[in-house]
């Protein structure tokens, strides 16, 4: 008999604590009551926290957890959690199982491992977990035993933030708000609520475990300190949306199913630019469930590729040469009853709001560029951006042809009189749909505008997608606070849209570029128009510092001076602390695995030479004699170069310098030395038998799986 066929819609969502879940199981007025509670209507009370963790815990246990945790998002980029066993002891020495309101509303986690950049030394080391009610509960499977898991934010005992979460919910309600204020003055009446929907692309890299295990430098940082690619390198592109091998399809159904069972609509996944690099899309959701599932997604990523002997590597360039990984965050807004903000409308009222709401956006990239390029920073993404490949580390904005036309017609006043009907017209007629070829296809661009939505293409693969969109939401926010201001006073809504559009793009337009960001010639040009350019994390990093940076973010209620200067300091230390590691591993690869392997090929090599001469006096050894020379040359190059690395970073590291001006050294100092052992290295791994070589190659890694 035939397999019964897998459902997925019996199991989608089928580990989800979801909204329908507690329709079906709270009483009505509990589920309206948590409704409101959602959507920022009410304030949580303990006595509905009660009702709640009742219906919860029966459905954790009915799916076999026995332990639950809150899990939060500390500044790390990545998530933790601390369990605890449903298990209570009763009176009479027996136990029962309970899960309290307060347990569900509250936890404290040992904050003091996290980082928190200075806010616990200057007030309390405690921190708190807190439910966060918009994002729901779930059951994550184990072989041990599952776990319930319930999304929480982090915050410390005065209530700074401590997460990514926190702030990132704090700037989806400053987007709210300011959105809404420009919809009222614009006349519309029916939309309550605006959501910032994220769709994010996850890129990764897959390879074999047994190689994996092999690379003390993949294993400890991400990335491969050394190595090269193979002459069959990523030009002959076969590998883009080429056909998926067998081993791969088999990850990426389990895979699949795990993120079904938790309601997280894994849709798209091919083959990317690289070799065994590939994608995986999600279907759009709210900024903060799309970060949460974001997470949740990178997490089952690398448990289910273990149990298919593969690793999955999220690290932005883990590999030298080879294309590397991003996310691509999709992002728009929409109202509470379906309305795109982003989409070009039906009629000229809504094309009028349309480019108001386009406008404002790309107003916020090129006022705030530095913060959006900031909040892509990382040590990892500094090989990534500004490398060789998309996108480049100039922030611009892609309209198409299309749209910039119109933009450039309305900023010059001649929006009323087209000659041309593939153009917009405001305030007379219909914007006909965009010509879809029209949006980005050479792809180089940092933030394209794709059709309805915006896409952000910086974001860093290994880290969390809440930055970006804190950014993005808190600095459109801001732009449209000050639209706002000029349209609640306004005696004639449709000349003072059409005003504010017209100066936001005289203002502004040096940041639209249609072109190949790739190039040289745009790099000149961008500098031109004073656009900034930030190539390293350390560069952009003290924009979080400026007066403008606290003001904007205090003016929208997002983080406060004090919660931006920890920030700051997470950062600066986390991108010393990430090359210091790498630098480490890089000094011990060298010593004790290439130079080691080196001479003793050498040796070999020699002593066989030896021997031949013997037999064959009159052998001509003058080539081989090159070789080996060239390999001596290069061992004792990597010997010193490494041994001036491995002293500097110790110096580094014990000097007394402030924290910054150390970092600043390990951009100026560690990663050049560690480029010099890296071309030493290289050049041996060109000259030593593979049989000799003591890690495996890119060829290994990168085409066999
Ligand atoms: P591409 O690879 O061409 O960029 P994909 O289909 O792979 O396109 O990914 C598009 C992503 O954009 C998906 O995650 C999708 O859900 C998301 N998306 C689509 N429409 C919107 C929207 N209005 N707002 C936010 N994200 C969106
Ligand atoms: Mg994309």
């Amino acid at each position: 008999m035939d397999e019964e066929p897998f459902s997925i819609i019996t199991i989608y969502g089928s580990n989800l604590f979801s909204n329908s879940v507690m329709r079906e199981r709270l009483p009505r007025k509990v589920f309206e009551e948590i409704r409101d509670v959602q959507k920022g209507n009410i304030k949580l009370t303990s006595a509905l926290a009660e009702n709640i963790a009742v219906v919860m815990k029966e459905w954790a246990l009915e799916k076999g957890a026995t332990h639950y945790t809150h899990w939060f998002q500390p500044l790390t980029g990545s998530t933790a959690e601390k369990h605890d066993s449903f298990i209570e002891p009763s009176t009479d020495g027996n136990v029962f199982l309970d899960f309290k309101g307060k347990s569900l509303l509250q936890g404290e986690p040992d904050a003091s491992s996290f980082p928190s950049g200075g806010l616990r030394e200057t007030f309390e080391a405690r921190g708190y977990t807190a439910w966060d009610t918009t994002s729901p509960a779930f059951i994550r499977e184990e072989e041990e035993g599952s776990t319930l898991v319930i999304p929480t934010a982090f915050i410390s005992y005065l209530g700074h933030a401590l997460d990514t979460k926190t702030p990132l919910l704090k700037s989806m309600k400053a987007l709210n708000d300011q959105t809404m204020r420009v919809l009222h003055a614009l006349g519309n009446r029916t939309s309550k609520s605006v959501v910032v929907n994220v769709g994010p692309e996850q890129e990764y890299f897959l390879v074999d475990r047994k190689y994996y295990e092999k690379r003390p430098d993949l294993l400890l940082t991400g990335r491969t300190v050394f190595g090269s690619m193979p002459a069959k390198g990523q030009e002959l592109d076969d590998h883009y949306f080429g056909a998926i091998n067998n081993r791969v399809k088999s990850f990426m159904h389990d895979l699949n199913i795990e993120l079904w069972k938790l309601g997280i609509s894994a849709k798209t996944q091919h083959n990317e630019v690289a070799p065994n690099q590939f994608e995986l899309a999600n279907i759009y959701n709210s900024a903060n469930i799309a970060t949460d599932n974001n997470q949740i997604e990178m997490e089952i990523m690398k448990k289910i590729a273990g149990k298919h002997g593969l690793v999955c590597l999220l690290h932005e360039k883990p590999f030298r040469g080879v294309n590397g990984s991003g996310k691509h965050n999709n992002w728009s807004i929409g109202t509470n009853d379906g309305i795109n903000l982003l989409e070009p409308g039906d009629n000229p009222h809504e094309n009028m709001q349309f480019l108001l709401f386009l406008m404002s956006v790309i107003e916020a990239v090129d006022t705030y560029a530095p913060l959006l390029r900031a909040s892509t920073a990382s040590s990892g993404n500094d090989h990534r951006l500004g490398g060789n490949e998309a996108p480049p580390s100039i922030i611009s904005v892609f309209l198409g042809d299309a749209l910039t036309t119109i933009l450039k017609r309305i900023a010059a006043g001649k929006d009323g009189q087209p000659t041309d009907d593939e153009f917009i017209q405001i305030g007379t007629s219909n914007l006909p749909s965009l010509n879809k070829d029209d949006t980005d296809r050479n792809r180089t661009s940092p933030f394209a505008f794709t059709g309805n939505r915006f896409e952000f293409r910086m974001v860093p693969s290994s880290g969390s997608i809440a930055d970006a969109n804190i950014t993005l939401n808190t600095t459109v926010a801001e732009v449209l606070s000050k639209v706002a201001d000029r349209l609640e006073v306004s005696k004639d809504i449709e000349a003072d849209t059409k005003s504010i559009i017209q100066d936001s793009y005289n203002k502004h337009h040096r940041i639209i570029f249609n072109g190949d960001g790739y190039t040289q010639e745009w790099a000149e040009e961008a500098e031109k128009r004073g656009l900034c350019n930030f190539p390293t994390t350390i560069d952009v990093l003290p924009e979080l510092q400026k007066q403008s940076t606290v003001s904007l973010y205090e003016n929208q209620k997002v983080l406060s001076k004090m919660e931006l200067d920890s920030r700051y300091n997470v950062f600066v230390e986390k991108y010393t602390k990430e090359i210091n590691i790498e630098a480490a591993i890089m000094v011990e690869i060298s010593k004790l695995q290439i130079i080691p392997a080196a001479v003793s090929f050498a040796g070999d090599f020699s002593g066989s030479l030896v021997n031949s001469k013997k037999i064959i006096m009159d052998l001509d050894i003058s080539t081989e004699k090159k070789l080996l020379s060239e390999i001596h040359k290069n061992i004792s190059g990597l010997l010193s170069i490494t041994e001036i690395l491995d002293k500097q970073r110790n110096t580094l590291l014990e000097s007394n310098e402030e924290d910054y001006q150390r970092a600043l050294q390990y951009k100026n100092k560690i990663l050049p030395l560690m480029e010099e052992v890296r071309e030493y290295g290289d050049a041996l791994e060109k000259l030593v038998s593979k049989e000799y070589w003591p890690i495996p190659t890119y060829e290994e890694m990168l085409f066999k799986l």
